[in-house]
């Protein structure tokens, strides 16, 4: 019989990893809870330091993956139990409802065109709304409809305007079982809300938003079709700061998170160039604890930022920003490194760059797994040196951000799913022999 695996997230580490895996052969169940793969390399504009375009990336590897033989996709899904060991292991999955029939829709988007109910739209970071029924985003891989339950009134408009018959709004939960050899966790990470450091003023002040709410407004295929605007008014922002280190690197209690979280520090310095050269006229300024732009072409890239695209770079970290109540600027407070003095200066906008942290659900995931976590929720390795890729339960693997700020970035995540892919081949050619 041809041995199995499952892959838990279908960001592009999973991906990767399911790609590889089903190349060689293996079965692959590639488990995501969202209602399409992709992950976050889906909602990013460029990618850092070439500045190449996240989706025309991405979109090739979520369309091979969704239309692999050797792969089932299973959207919309969570791992609700797992028996056994390595060669061996019986797993139980959810489905929950989409509320529309996966093989009958084709995407066609009539039914959202027609729903009269809405809600803020999540993968734009709710810049924006979508309908009650909605595709993901663009390209969404299965590129199906889904039925939001909450904001939906029950109207019944989608069901009779749908050509294919696809919806059916009394769907039910399923459970999937799985007979696989062995599991890859590829959970990615969420992001350290901002609002917990009230100093900033993320979620008071308008004008002051997260790296990701950036993002999707320089995205050409984002809610305002790729243009910066200031949220308080919708004009052009001509001063816009960046804060680094939200978040991270902080040992107060109630932050929690004194890691570095390895990716900040590029992906502002990418941010920075591109809205300069959506608007040459800007100004950037980015506020720093010490730039650790490292890998190949980096620090080359912040040269570039300082000399060719005119970003000024502070070597502060902000204690305060406060906002004009007429005319919604902000002020950042910071201490002067050289002359040891407080400073302001008048922003039209602010980015913060939260910490990156372990997803949301992982808790929940290792103890299904019965996998251990180390000190900061993260994935913990059997033997970071021997076995970087082996959780502590023997047949678990992981790759991607699930292991910590020690993967980096997206061409790491990738390097990690495919040599996770090549570790889970060896472990269960060496079972199959013993
Ligand atoms: Fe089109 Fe029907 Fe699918 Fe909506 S549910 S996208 S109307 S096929
Ligand atoms: Fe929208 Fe719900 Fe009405 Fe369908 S039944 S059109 S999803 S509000």
């Amino acid at each position: 019989m041809q041995e199995a695996v499952l892959v838990v997230g279908g960001g592009v580490a999973g991906i990767q990893a399911s790609l590889d895996l089903a190349n060689r052969g293996f079965r692959v169940h590639l488990v995501e809870k969202n209602p399409s793969i992709g992950g976050r390399m889906a909602q990013l504009d460029k990618t850092f330091p070439t500045l190449d375009c996240s989706m025309c990336i991405l979109a090739p590897k979520m369309i091979e993956c969704s239309h692999h033989p050797n792969v089932q996709l299973l959207s919309c899904s969570e791992v609700k139990d797992v028996k056994g060991s390595v060669g061996n292991f019986k797993v139980r999955v959810l489905r929950k409802p989409r509320y529309v029939d996966e093989k009958k829709c084709t995407g066609c988007g009539i039914c959202s065109e027609n729903c009269p109910a809405e809600a803020p739209n999540a993968f734009d970071e709710n810049i924006g709304a979508r309908k009650a029924i909605y595709m993901p985003f663009p390209q969404a891989v299965p590129r199906v409809a889904i039925i939001d339950k909450e904001s939906c009134v029950e109207c019944g408009l989608c069901e009779k305007v749908c050509p294919a018959g696809a919806v059916n709004r009394e769907q039910e939960p399923e459970e999937v079982e799985l007979d696989v050899g062995a599991i890859v966790v590829a959970t990615g990470f969420d992001m350290f809300d901002p609002s917990t450091i009230p100093q900033y003023g993320y979620g008071r002040f308008k004008n002051v938003i997260s790296a990701m709410e950036l993002e999707r407004l320089l995205c050409a295929s984002g809610p305002t079709g790729g243009h910066l605007i200031r949220p308080s008014e919708g004009k052009k922002p001509r001063h816009i700061a960046f804060i680094q280190c939200v978040g991270s690197r902080d040992r107060r209690e109630w932050v929690g998170h004194p890691y570095c979280s390895s990716i900040c520090c590029k992906y502002a310095v990418k941010d920075a160039v591109l809205i300069k050269e959506h608007d040459p006229k800007s100004l950037v300024s980015i506020f720093y604890i010490d730039m650790r732009a490292f890998g190949r072409g980096f620090q080359e890239f912040v040269n570039r930022a300082k000399t060719e695209f005119g970003i000024e770079f502070i070597r502060s970290s902000p204690g305060e920003i406060s906002e004009d109540p007429k005319t919604k600027d902000l002020l950042i407070f910071f201490e002067d490194p050289i002359t040891r003095t407080v400073q302001k200066i008048r922003f039209d906008l602010v980015v913060l760059c939260p910490a990156l942290i372990p997803s949301k659900g992982m808790p929940e995931l290792a103890k299904t797994l019965n996998i251990e976590l180390d000190n900061y929720g993260f994935v913990k390795l059997e033997d970071s040196v021997r076995k970087p890729l082996d959780t502590t339960v023997p047949g678990i693997f992981c790759c991607g951000y699930c292991l910590g700020p020690k993967t980096g970035d997206i061409p790491d995540s990738i390097t990690q799913g495919s040599a996770t892919a090549g570790r889970v081949a060896e472990v269960l050619a060496a079972k199959e022999e013993s």
